[in-house]
């Protein structure tokens, strides 16, 4: 059989020294640049919108008609923002791309604020990353000494400075707006949209906000066109995309492979679920996406695939858990990351996570009540749809689909005063 891997983003990763300028040269790097530079911008946005490229960053908003949204240039400054603050539970895929091959991303940086009019692009980083901003740091300042960014960089007179800016740890900050306020140097909270930061982003100014994986993947197309893009993945979804498993699976890690492969195909590949175990629930996009089951292995991991059978790819973060793990446990541990990660700016989520974390203690320590079941998915109710950003509805994500599949395991939660997995351990030492 053919291995259904398309290394791209990843090709390079394994090679010695993978991050330094000189290795991503010897593999070709920067030589899309050269190329995209021989090119009218136009011409660059118009092939990345026939690839067919979504943001990679969960939405799958269409990257190049994300560029188009640009009003015509009126001599003042645009951006170009990197949205580099991964932090939704289990996504885990800009990171190792960040830390591998930093210079993909540099060179589609550079790409892209040639094709945009950009003279003055930010790589905006989690806090906590520390290791990460470092080599960002690195890998730009080897750019620069290079001459690939800096003055003249993108052709004569036509400047480009990167700034990698590392945020201070806050999950709101990968909203894009609340990322654009952070960067400004206020607390991040995000912006009512529209406007849409296209029109006006960073200080009001016109500014395009992509994913580090959407960026990364600028360089490729380029390079080797939009219709080699598109023969990989499905008609509405092209291409390829980094799958992180992890969790109960023999060999966790990145796949990348084209969109619209499935979980089965994917765990075949990394060796399947632990010995022994079985497949009991997976997040096909990380935890703001409505939880799967064994029942999903053969749903295409595509936008209108994964829609149609009740769930988001979102950032394709694959969290795989098997049959020792209670459900209840793992929903509680979610809801109070976003509890926590709440930035407090509206009151649905503000004051429906606390709640949702609250009954969910309760159930999980055994003095749940039987309708808290209801109350929960009220909560949930009332928050889907009414706030101010996805944080929100993120939260709803795994409680309501959770209660839906495996309704009696929060029961037995209520009736037998606690959870029957640590009664069940607790038997094993009697
Ligand atoms: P969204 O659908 O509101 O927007 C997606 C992008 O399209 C944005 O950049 C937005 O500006 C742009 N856009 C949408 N409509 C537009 C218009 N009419 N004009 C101009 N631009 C427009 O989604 P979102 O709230 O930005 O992101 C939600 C997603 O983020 C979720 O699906 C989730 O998967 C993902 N997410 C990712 C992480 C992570 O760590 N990578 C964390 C949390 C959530």
């Amino acid at each position: 059989m053919t291995s259904p891997l398309t290394p791209v983003l990843s090709d390079t990763w394994d090679a010695d020294q993978s991050w330094t300028l000189e290795t991503y040269r010897a593999h070709g790097g920067y030589g899309a640049l050269a190329k995209a530079l021989d090119l009218e911008p136009a011409e660059i946005i118009q092939t990345v919108k026939d690839s067919g490229l979504r943001g990679r960053g969960g939405a799958g908003f269409p990257t190049g008609m994300k560029w188009g949204f640009l009003p015509p240039d009126d001599g003042g400054p645009r951006y170009l923002v990197v949205n580099a603050d991964e932090s939704e539970p289990g996504t885990c895929k800009d990171i190792p791309l960040m830390m591998a091959a930093p210079h993909s991303l540099i060179e589609g940086v550079a790409i892209t604020s040639y094709a945009i009019g950009c003279t003055h692009a930010f790589i905006y980083v989690r806090g906590e990353v520390v290791h990460v901003y470092r080599r960002l740091l690195n890998a730009v300042q080897e750019a620069y000494d290079a001459g690939l960014l800096g003055k003249n960089a993108l052709g004569e007179g036509v400047d480009l400075d990167v700034t990698v800016h590392a945020g201070a740890g806050a999950y709101i900050c990968g909203e894009e707006t609340a990322l654009l306020d952070s960067l400004e140097g206020r607390r991040g909270q995000p912006r009512l949209k529209p406007p849409f930061p296209a029109v006006a982003g960073l200080y009001a100014r016109p500014t395009v906000v992509n994913n580090v994986e959407s960026i990364a993947s600028v360089p490729a197309i380029v390079e080797r066109g939009a219709d080699w893009f598109t023969s990989m993945g499905t008609e509405k979804s092209a291409g390829f995309g980094l799958f992180s498993l992890s969790g109960h699976v023999v060999r966790p890690g990145q796949y990348e492979a084209p969109l619209g492969i499935t979980l089965r195909e994917l765990l075949d590949m990394a060796g399947g679920v632990r010995p022994g175990h079985e497949l009991k629930f997976w997040t096909p996009g990380g935890s703001s996406t409505p939880l799967f089951t064994a029942e999903h292995l053969d749903v295409p991991l595509d936008y209108e695939s994964v829609g149609a059978a009740g769930s988001m790819l979102g950032t394709r973060a694959l969290q795989i858990f098997d049959d020792s793990v209670c459900v209840v446990r793992a929903v509680a541990r979610w809801t109070e990351f976003y509890a926590h990660e709440s930035c407090g700016k509206c009151t649905p989520c503000r004051e429906g996570t606390f709640w949702l974390e609250q009954v969910l203690a309760r159930i999980e320590n055994g003095t749940g009540v039987p309708e808290d079941l209801d109350v929960l998915l009220d909560v949930c109710e009332n928050i889907l749809g009414r706030a101010f950003c996805a944080l929100g509805d993120g939260a709803t994500s795994p409680i309501t689909s959770s209660v839906q599949l495996f309704r009696e395991e929060y029961e037995a939660h209520i009736t037998g005063g606690g959870c029957p997995f640590d009664r069940a351990a607790a038997e094993l030492f009697e």
